[in-house]
């Protein structure tokens, strides 16, 4: 079957005013894209905090005609460090004020002490989903790994469902899509018929939930039995971008969404068909999150351990909302069986 990875992505026109390119990330996902707009001049997302990233901010800027110090002000889609990673630095050089969805801020602004802590979160929560403790060290090694690019960022405007974005010549109107993230927030130009989506929706790759701490977590914890990923909001989330009306979607990773809802169809058909895979693993006996994670993915649940677990377990969580599983701990580890 032919999917959109597979066709060359056309030249899609931007809005007037707005620019983007891509930043270079040591991920797998491969750069991110941010976008300038003028009046006041305005980056969406900054790119990882890696002097290549820092070094090409500068050049594409230059090219353009303007400085990091020039940058009046930084939106932010969400709280990965791929896109927030060098907000900290550009802040420092230029006074740009940060934007940022209101329930983060207090993790963006004492990242260091938030990040670790809710890395200690997720893995106890990861333990209790199946994970061997020792595979637990190798993700521990990775995730801090991760984390390292990035650093805190006061958040001067906290933006919330619902709230407008000023330009000179355009309105983003602010909507709160948490799924990818738990911050994830979209901005939506009506005159200009375009939506700038952060990963709430790529065209090449289906947006995972990743695993976070659910968000107003403290550093004392929270609930051991709380929801791990966001994916049952992304499921509501992706529902409300499919209502709308809009010609483009500018996004976090690769080229624009053109047919929004023709993507959004296809990504809730092959969730469903995950689903199903899902229950019939648990049905098959595999009963924690990290077995079956194992018998779908095989060494790369070992490798990629958040991605795959984050996957899993965000199905899991869907199918027991649905009553089509039922979760029992038994000596501290959850187990799944079919309802
Ligand atoms: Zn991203």
């Amino acid at each position: 079957m032919s999917t959109a990875a597979d066709q060359p992505a056309p030249a899609v026109q931007l809005p007037d005013g707005i620019v983007t390119f891509e930043v270079p990330t040591p991920f797998g996902v491969g750069p991110v894209n941010v976008y300038v707009v003028e009046g006041p001049l305005t980056l969406v997302d900054t790119g990882p905090a890696t002097a290549l990233a820092l070094e090409t901010l500068e050049r594409e800027l230059g090219a353009r005609g303007h400085r990091v110090e020039d940058l009046e002000r930084i939106v932010l889609t969400h709280h990965h460090v791929d896109h927030f990673g060098l907000a900290g630095q550009l802040v420092r050089r230029s006074g740009a004020e940060v934007h940022a969805f209101g329930g983060i801020a207090g993790w963006l602004g004492d990242y260091a002490a938030r990040a670790t802590a809710e890395m200690r979160f997720i893995e106890k929560r990861l333990i209790r989903h199946g994970l061997p403790p020792e595979v637990a060290l190798g993700a521990r090694a990775a995730d801090t790994l991760v984390r390292g690019y990035a650093e805190s960022v006061a958040v001067d405007h906290e933006l919330a469902e619902g709230g407008v974005l000023r330009f000179d010549d355009r309105e983003w109107q602010v909507h709160h899509r948490p799924g990818h993230s738990t911050s994830d927030t979209v901005f939506h130009d009506r005159a200009a018929r375009t939506l700038v989506a952060g990963d709430h929706l790529l065209a090449q790759v289906s947006s995972n939930a990743v695993l976070s701490e659910p968000l107003g977590t403290d550093e004392a914890g929270a609930d051991p039995t709380e929801r791990l990923t966001p994916l049952r909001d992304y499921a509501a989330s992706l529902d409300l971008t499919h209502a709308m009306d809009v010609d483009l979607v500018l996004a976090g990773h690769g080229p624009p969404v053109t047919d929004h809802r023709e993507l959004i169809e296809r990504r809730v058909a092959s969730r469903e068909k995950r689903l199903d895979r899902i229950v019939g693993e648990v049905a098959a006996g595999h009963a924690t999150a990290f077995d079956v994670g194992r018998v779908i993915w095989g060494r790369t649940a070992f490798v990629q351990v958040h991605l795959v677990m984050s996957e899993v377990i965000g199905h899991l969580e869907l199918l027991e909302g649905a009553g089509r599983i039922v979760g029992e701990e038994q000596d501290g580890v959850l187990r799944f069986r079919v309802a």
